[in-house]
């Protein structure tokens, strides 16, 4: 029995900053089986994919060779003839110097059916950010993206330079910035004047943006002294000079930092936006996954004390009523505890108001919180099939019967190269559980500039374990107190000392 073949989906992920992400790309990503992906999609732009997709990366490194074109249309060929949904995730726009033109000739040949989702093309983003409008009624009636090396055996050939010269509006520069001096010199040569404002627009729409501004004559020596780095575009025309009364964007207090959040993709995002609002560069790199059980509920209302220790916990649990029929109500009778407000959050969602949430967001602090009501007599403790024994030793002592109701396994997911590599050289890596110390620090150590931001004392005492001393440990121990405390850190530690 054969598959009908699947779509291929080509889908612009924007200039960098995640907030540009079409909304449709956005829903393809978070629906596709396979994503096939570059290196220029903005931070996170995967991290709302399904468990169980297939990632991979295609990319190439700044100015290396490319990937092979024909091994990447390849591959999507297969997963599509296999029946799946493919995104083939591309930087920008997919149709803007991203070689989508190619890829979908390829797969029209074939006759596989696709989609093009567009983007933010990182003319129009970085322009947009750096405060240059690329037309103007009085400066600029027309816009020319231009590619400085489209096909590095072709090379500058391709360009017509005395027509891109004369060309009566604003030019824009993608890729070749080691290429500057020559763009300059045979623009110049070919009639334009070296008194034309230019601008490089480096990282745009990203917390590390940089704007370095120049005039034609004096582009590539600027580009030289301040070490402009790809990717980068360069603005060539009066709009250019708007920028020092149009500029508005600034970035943010993480701005330039390497952020690793190494929860469980599914419960990430959370802690990832908060980090990304303020500027930082995220990387996901879930070492762990949550692995639901199947459970047979017992009835709620025989316990007079339920405990939830985790937000999976608390939406496993109401996914067990769900399927047994149930709902909310079934906790009516009983007293609900929470660890920490992630969990109260989770619970509220499902519209029940935690009874008691400790001030201290542990075992140890919940034991505490529950010292002020009458000890239970049967108690139901929810969680994690490997979760830590304190609470439940706790009421045991006081003399309650305790159950367990184990709800999910917490699973080791192997992580890639790329995760790999971003942990050895990352400014932060930010641990919120002692599971996901356990299952990270099992296949890769941080490297050495990595500041160790921990979410608690148990967490910290997992990595001490490990051998691993964190340099910061939040004062409360729920993501605003973790975004806090690194936040405090980064203060304290100005850009450049690690
Ligand atoms: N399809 C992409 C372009 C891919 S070519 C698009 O539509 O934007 C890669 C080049 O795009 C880089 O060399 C650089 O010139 C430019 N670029 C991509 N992202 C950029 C960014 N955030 N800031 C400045 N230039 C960027």
């Amino acid at each position: 029995m054969s598959e009908p073949p699947g779509r291929v989906y080509f889908v612009g992920a924007g200039p960098g900053d995640p907030g540009l992400m079409t909304a449709r790309a956005l829903e393809l990503i978070a629906s596709a089986d396979v994503i096939l992906y570059d290196r220029l999609i903005p931070d996170g732009a995967l991290d709302g994919a399904r468990d169980g997709v297939e990632l991979l990366y295609v990319g190439k490194e700044g100015g290396g060779p490319s990937a092979d074109q024909r091994e990447i249309e390849a591959l999507m060929l297969a997963s599509a003839r296999a029946g799946k949904q493919v995104v083939r995730l591309k930087g920008g726009d997919p149709f803007v110097f991203g070689r989508g033109g190619e890829e979908a000739l390829a797969l029209r040949a074939d006759g596989i059916e696709f989609e093009v989702v567009p983007g933010v093309t990182a003319a129009v983003g970085a322009a947009a950010y750096a405060g240059i409008p690329l037309t103007h009624r009085d400066l600029a009636s027309a816009v020319a993206l231009v590619t400085a090396h489209e096909d590095p055996v072709k090379g500058e050939q391709a360009l017509d330079w005395p027509a891109l010269a004369a060309f009566p509006g604003t030019l824009v520069f993608y890729m070749g910035v080691r290429q500057l001096d020559q763009i300059a010199e045979r623009l110049i040569g070919a009639g334009r004047a070296p008194s034309e404002p230019a601008a490089i627009v480096e990282r745009g729409t990203l917390p590390d943006q940089r704007v370095s501004h120049a005039t034609l004559g004096t582009l590539a020596a600027v580009a030289a002294e301040r070490g402009v780095r790809a990717p980068a575009i360069t603005i060539l025309g009066p709009v250019a000079a708007l920028s020092e009364q149009l500029a508005w964007f600034a970035p943010g207090v993480l701005a330039g930092r390497t952020v690793v959040v190494t929860r469980a993709r599914a419960q990430a995002s959370a802690l990832s936006e908060r980090l990304r609002a303020l500027g930082a560069r995220v990387i996901e790199t879930p070492s762990i996954r949550i692995e639901p059980r199947a459970v047979t509920l017992p009835s709620i209302d025989e316990f007079d004390l339920l405990c939830l220790t985790s937000a999976n916990g608390v939406d496993l649990l109401f996914a067990a009523l769900a399927q047994a029929g149930r709902d909310a109500r079934a906790l009516a009778g009983t007293r609900v505890a929470v660890i920490g407000p992630g969990t109260a959050a989770a619970l509220a969602a499902h519209g029940i108001r935690a009874d008691v949430v400790p001030d201290r967001f542990l075992a140890e602090g919940l034991l505490e919180a529950l010292e002020s009501y009458d000890t239970p007599r049967r108690a139901l403790v929810a969680r994690a099939a490997d979760a830590r024994d304190t609470l439940v030793e706790g009421l045991r002592a006081r003399g309650s019967e305790v159950e367990i109701l184990a709800l999910y396994d917490t699973v080791s997911e192997p992580l890639g190269q790329p995760a790999r590599d971003v942990l050895a050289t990352c400014d932060y890596v930010t641990f919120t559980s002692a599971s996901t110390v356990r299952f990270l620090l099992a296949q890769a150590q941080p490297g050495p500039r990595a500041r160790i931001v921990s979410i608690g004392p148990v967490t910290s005492a997992a990595l001490r374990e490990a051998g691993v001393e964190p340099h910061v440990e939040a004062g409360r121990h729920d993501i605003a107190g973790l975004v806090e405390a690194l936040v405090d850190d980064v203060a304290r530690k100005p850009a450049g000392e690690s």
